[in-house]
């Protein structure tokens, strides 16, 4: 059996014209254009790109984008004072902090610092409980993008066992929540879980967010489950550069029903839920109807 590839970068396109489509509306029918603030400390290259490219999706989606580039040296005084300053822009919608911060900056400071409602990266802890209760908030781009694709695929996931490996904050955790949320019975496995082979193949939804190349292999995946690869890694095959996932892709594609490629699966997701959670907020901030299957 060949699985059937899961195809991210035409997902996401669709999920960024549907919210150029609603931010099209926004602007006519309430005068409100979305905006975005990206803040970016320091020039660390990847965050860089990443960043440059959050910029210009967002203004392909008819959005306004803020990008505020400081110096590495910014003290946490300034850094927290800009904060305050996008906080009551009521042009600035969603405000992202580009992580990771150069280390005399501490990172759980300063994204607590933001309005939660603003917050459309989801790490606010008050968007962290939100989430935990099964209460509206914003939830984390990336695992959205995975709810989204798995929703797409399956309809419902009621009573699926999904495995999420991994259990980072920005990654493992909200997705274990989400898919929970989703009615899944979810079991998250880590660096001390025993026998993660056996774990992972009672899996009909198995995410794997560990950040090692291509460690799990086809015969951890159960026959016909859903391979949702969130690992972005830099190998070198060959004397070239690469970027492989968390999986190895041959063997599990082999196995699965459904995969996701590195790249062009989870990862072109995170950005254009980022502009879904940039409209959301714009929409709750003047007590607009939420455009429909953008959110968790
Ligand atoms: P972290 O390093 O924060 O977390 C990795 C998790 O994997 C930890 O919980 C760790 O367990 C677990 N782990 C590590 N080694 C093993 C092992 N041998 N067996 C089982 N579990 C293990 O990573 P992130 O969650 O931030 O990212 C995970 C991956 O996703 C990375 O490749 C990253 O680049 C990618 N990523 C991709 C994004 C996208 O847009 N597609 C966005 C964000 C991340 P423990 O807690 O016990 O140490």
């Amino acid at each position: 059996m060949t699985a059937r590839i899961i195809d991210g970068k035409a997902f996401a396109g669709r999920v960024r014209a549907q919210v150029a489509e609603h931010v099209e509306r926004l602007k006519r029918d309430h005068g409100l254009t979305p905006g975005l603030a990206v803040v970016l400390v320091g020039e660390d290259p990847a965050s860089e790109v990443y960043v440059r490219n959050k910029g210009r999706q967002t203004v392909e989606a008819g959005m306004a984008s803020f990008e505020h580039k400081l110096p590495a040296d910014t003290s946490e005084a300034d850094l927290l004072a800009l904060v305050r300053r996008l906080n009551a822009d009521p042009a600035v919608h969603g405000i992202l902090v580009q992580l990771p911060l150069p280390k005399h900056l501490d990172a759980e400071l300063v994204i607590n610092a933001i309005d939660p409602a603003k917050d459309v990266d989801g790490f606010h802890i008050s968007n962290v409980g939100l989430l935990a209760t099964g209460q509206k908030g914003m939830v984390p781009c990336t695992p959205l993008g995975c709810l989204m694709m798995l929703r797409d695929l399956h309809g419902s996931l009621s009573g699926m066992n999904a495995v999420v490996v991994g259990r980072s904050n920005i990654v493992g955790k909200p997705m274990a929540q989400l898919l929970l949320g989703d009615s899944c019975t979810v079991t998250i496995a880590h660096s001390r879980t025993r026998d993660l082979a056996a774990v992972c193949r009672g899996a009909d939804i198995l995410v794997a967010a560990v950040g090692r190349p291509e460690m799990i292999h086809g015969d951890w995946v159960r026959p016909g489950a859903t391979v949702i690869d969130v690992g972005i890694n830099r190998v070198e095959r060959d004397g070239a550069a690469r970027l492989v996932g968390d999986v190895h892709f041959a063997s599990a594609a082999a196995v699965a029903g459904a995969i996701t490629p590195v790249p062009g699966g989870v990862g072109p997701m995170t950005i254009a839920c980022l502009l879904a959670n940039t409209l959301t907020a714009a929409c709750r901030a003047q007590g607009l109807t939420e455009p429909k299957g953008l959110t968790a």
